[in-house]
């Protein structure tokens, strides 16, 4: 007969919105053998975030345990042990290959059968691949993408047997700039190809990504806009050594990096919990249309309170911040109080070579391009707002301090009247430091 495990508590997936989800039932108050986190992973929750950053430096690169959550928001790092600690069992290396809601039922790969009283569904998203298009040669090895610590081993051990050679990047996106950078740290030469005509276009003005792509040129890295990947060339080994272009171009790689987006993993609930813009439909506190069954992270769409719609954020700040409103209700709602609705003011950020920028709100309206943002400055600062209806909807900045970046969130959270866009676009940053 088949195994079955029984917890009062189940999160299944075990990445960012898993590791916070679990700080916070212990914060809360836990019982040991209440909760149980299920990852298909096989190391403890981290933050994701450092694969495509730290974890590729060619020198004092970032590797486990260093980045377990919760450091990546400044606090405590949970070691596996700290689990054991607390009496959470982090069931590893197990994937569910199916979900029963009515029975209260998640079944692994190998047949495990896990019964809950409560479910949080953390699974994240999974990566576009260019073989879901049925792309020609897009199986050849070296064709790489970016989503897990085993996806971050594949590419660095890339990185060692092709050392100085070409890649090229697939995708124009966060992933595909932050790869671009690390690849081009390690001394490959790059090109990056995406079929938009300019870089990050779901939040960059073209202003904005104009700095970026002349930074990136200035580093030396090539890039080829409004043409996509429609094919590969392999030695006999299967080893990829071309790109081949839609517009007749071909480029030589040893290394392809695909960074193309990704979909919410919610294929196990399909039919069984109320769906919408692509996510698990939540309410303010996580809870879907089944009473008891929560959904959190990437693949939640919520009620983004703030601008009165639903919503779904797939960035790391959300799933912290998703997890912990989710353990917080059910922890309140077992003593008959509640907690606030969640009240999320969209935070973005990405880092590649020296820069680092942060984004709050929303991206709506007109813009306004505001400081030095020549790509050849030896420091470049700059920033952007987004004015609809007479209001500040959003804030970019560029190479911010701690303090300027907590300036910027304000006031995107406080949406202030703009009288004058001119005005504001020469107060710049002090127009938000005033708020
Ligand atoms: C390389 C990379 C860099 C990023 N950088 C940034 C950044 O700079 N800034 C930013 O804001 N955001 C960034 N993000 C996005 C951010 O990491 C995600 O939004 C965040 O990880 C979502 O958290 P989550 O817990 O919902 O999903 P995940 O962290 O993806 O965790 C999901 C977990 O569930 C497991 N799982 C899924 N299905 C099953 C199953 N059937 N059985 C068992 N386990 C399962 C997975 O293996 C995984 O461990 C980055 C993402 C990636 C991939």
């Amino acid at each position: 007969m088949s195994e079955e495990k029984h917890f009062k508590y189940v999160v299944l997936g075990g990445g960012v919105a898993g590791g916070y989800a679990a700080r916070e039932f212990a914060k809360q108050g836990l019982n040991p053998g209440e909760l149980a986190i299920i990852s298909k992973e096989a190391v403890a929750p981290y933050e994701r975030p450092a694969l495509s950053k730290g974890y590729l430096f060619p020198q004092g690169a970032a590797r486990l345990p260093g980045f377990h959550v919760c450091v990546g928001s400044g606090g405590e790092r949970l070691l596996p042990e700290w689990y054991s600690e607390k009496g959470i069992e982090l069931i590893l290396n197990t994937e569910i290959v199916k979900a029963d809601l009515t029975s209260k039922t998640l079944t692994s790969a190998t047949g495990t059968a896990f019964t809950y009283d409560i479910l949080i569904i953390a699974t994240g998203s999974s990566v576009i691949k260019l073989s879901d298009f049925g792309v020609q040669g897009a199986d050849f090895n070296y064709i790489l993408y970016l989503r897990e610590i085993d996806d971050a081993d594949k590419l660095v051990a890339a990185i060692e047997a092709k050392k100085g050679g070409k890649a090229v990047v697939v995708g124009g996106g966060y992933i595909g700039l932050e790869l671009s950078a690390a690849l081009r740290i390690n001394n490959f030469d790059v090109t990056m190809v995406y079929p938009e005509p300019w870089c990050m276009p779901r939040l960059f003005t073209a202003d904005i990504a104009a700095f970026y792509e002349g930074y990136y040129a200035n580093k030396g890295v090539k890039i080829v806009k409004g043409t996509v990947a429609v094919g590969f060339d392999s030695d006999k080994k299967g080893d990829v050594t071309a790109v081949k272009l839609k517009d007749g171009r071909v480029l030589d790689a040893d290394i392809v990096v695909v960074g193309v987006g990704a979909r919410p993993l919610t294929t196990l609930f399909k039919g069984q919990v109320a769906e919408e813009k692509g996510g698990i439909k939540t309410d303010g506190f996580f809870e879907t249309n089944i009473p008891g069954v929560y959904a959190v992270g990437d693949v939640a769409t919520f009620p983004m309170k703030l601008y009165s719609e639903l919503r779904r954020v797939e960035h790391v700040d959300h799933a912290r911040k998703s997890a912990e409103q989710a353990v917080k209700a059910i922890k309140a709602s077992e003593k008959g109080e509640s907690v606030e609705e969640y009240d999320y003011l969209p935070f973005f950020y990405s880092r590649a070579f020296d820069l680092s920028w942060q984004f709050y709100g929303d991206n709506v309206g007109d813009t306004v391009i505001f400081g030095e943002n020549d790509p050849a400055s030896p420091k470049p600062k700059f920033g952007s707002y987004w004015v609809k209806d007479g209001k500040v909807f959003g804030a970019f900045l560029e190479g911010g301090s701690p303090d300027e970046n907590k300036v910027i969130a304000k006031v995107a959270r406080v949406q202030p009247p703009v009288a004058d866009v001119e005005e504001l676009r020469k107060e710049g940053l002090q127009f938000a430091c005033k708020i």
